[in-house]
């Protein structure tokens, strides 16, 4: 087959091997701790998890630092828990799901709120409030034989030094599993897939020159700068 010019796979470094992660597909959760729903305006109650994507090369980034957005002045951080499978399926049981996780990575789920909440109000798709480039930065992927399934542990997120994310993986309202299971339903999940996991509370703004921090137990540091845009 012959391509009319090359196209080339996003991908993510794997901790401790020089192998990279294919990207396939980038997916979300939408509230999934109680607390950001809350502040959010929402009803934590646990109905359903929704969910929403981005590109695959929203993931692309040099590693120190991504141009801020095009079109907001409201760019908010949601550090997150990342699940990288490397199988996929339809209408995965929990164990399955567990079984297609190939290793979890430190992410940030980067939201143009002005425009979303412009969606919002409007019944508008969230694609250019959520989908846009760098708008899913990752860390190197820590495989699943070195941490176990992940249930629990802190996630935060700091700037310039200053906390400001703080939450526990315990407290997500569906766990890694059931998130993937209920993914399942709605998509034939392939390897290459990555999930955003859902935000705890202390989403806000960011501007240029500020440094990003985010941290999970026992996953790699996501830490980078945004510069000015592009
Ligand atoms: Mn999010």
């Amino acid at each position: 087959m012959k391509l009319l010019f090359e196209l080339s796979v996003p991908t993510v470094a794997i901790h401790g091997s020089d192998q990279r992660f294919p990207v396939n597909r980038v997916y979300c959760v939408g509230r999934n701790y109680a607390a950001h729903a809350k502040e959010m305006g929402a009803d934590p109650d646990r109905e359903a998890p929704f969910f929403f994507s981005k590109p695959a090369n929203a993931v692309m980034f040099n590693g120190r630092d991504i141009p801020y957005p095009s079109r907001t002045a409201d760019l908010h951080h949601e550090v997150e828990l990342v699940v990288a499978l490397n199988k996929g399926g339809s209408r995965l049981s929990l164990d399955e799901a567990r079984s297609a996780v190939f290793g979890y990575a430190t992410g940030i789920d980067f939201t143009r709120r002005d425009l979303q909440a412009e969606a919002k109000d409007k019944g508008r798709p969230w694609d250019t409030a959520k989908g846009f480039d760098y708008s899913a930065p990752v860390s190197a992927i820590t495989p699943i034989s070195k941490t176990g399934t992940i249930t629990a542990g802190s996630i935060s997120l700091s700037v310039n030094g200053k906390p400001k994310q703080q939450g526990d993986i315990s407290d997500l309202i569906w766990n890694v599993e059931e998130v993937i299971a209920e993914l399942s339903t709605y998509y034939e999940l392939q390897a290459g897939d990555l999930i955003f996991t859902g935000t705890p509370a202390g989403v806000g703004a960011v501007v240029v020159g500020d440094t990003i921090e985010a941290q999970i137990d026992g996953l790699q540091p996501l830490q980078l700068t945004l510069s000015a845009p592009v």
